[in-house]
């Protein structure tokens, strides 16, 4: 069974915890960088992108994460964790990870709109998929490499990057568990590489 860690820092962090167990893998709180060695992947939960950033910074994760993506393990990122992984943010001059080769527009559905659900066709997990947005941002561009996963309205929501995933909406705050099992099979995928 795959180890999947959830950076613990802030947000929603035990709904991540609850889907990732009901899909079948292991899950692990992770609130100290050490704890980093003992998982096979790692996700960035939704939140508040700033104040994720400020913890990273306190507890000295930042050089830890970038090390952690550095081995080839994968990393999934949820709303405010897709905007912690981007290269870039609309409208700052430097990313925070900067590890997954998209730009991202924070808090884009507008205000009278902070948080909606809408079904959307997601490639590789299904045709109907609930997702549920809370000022919620969206992927402005994507890098040549960068497979586009789903989009709302026309802008992209979700993508993959090699090792990296990201979606702007809350997959673990429903009960469908297609889109973790999605990054539960990329994180046994490239395990098994790893122990090849
Ligand atoms: N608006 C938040 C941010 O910019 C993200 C919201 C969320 O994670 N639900 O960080």
């Amino acid at each position: 069974m795959v180890k999947i860690g959830v950076l613990g820092l802030q947000g929603a962090v035990r709904e991540h915890v609850r889907s990732i167990e009901e899909a079948g893998a292991e899950a692990v709180v992770i609130k100290r960088k050490e704890q980093l060695d003992e998982i096979d992947g790692l996700i960035l939960p939704g939140g508040e992108s700033t104040t994720m950033r400020r913890l990273i910074d306190k507890y000295d994760f930042m050089d830890a994460l970038k090390d952690f993506a550095a081995k080839g393990k994968p990393m999934f990122g949820t709303c405010a964790g897709l905007i912690l992984l981007a290269k870039n943010i609309v409208g700052y001059d430097e990313p925070h990870l900067g590890l997954m080769d998209i730009t991202v527009e924070r808090n884009s559905f507008g205000r009278q709109r902070e948080s909606f659900e809408a079904d959307i066709p997601i490639r590789g997990i299904g045709e109907s998929f609930t997702a549920v947005f809370i000022r919620a941002p969206h992927i402005v561009e994507v890098g040549e490499n960068v497979e586009v996963l789903a989009k709302y309205e026309d802008r992209i929501v979700a993508a993959r990057d090699g090792q990296f995933l990201g979606c702007s909406f809350h997959p673990e705050l429903t009960d469908d568990q297609r889109f973790i099992k999605y990054f539960i099979q990329m994180v046994e995928e490239a395990k098994s590489k790893q122990l090849a």
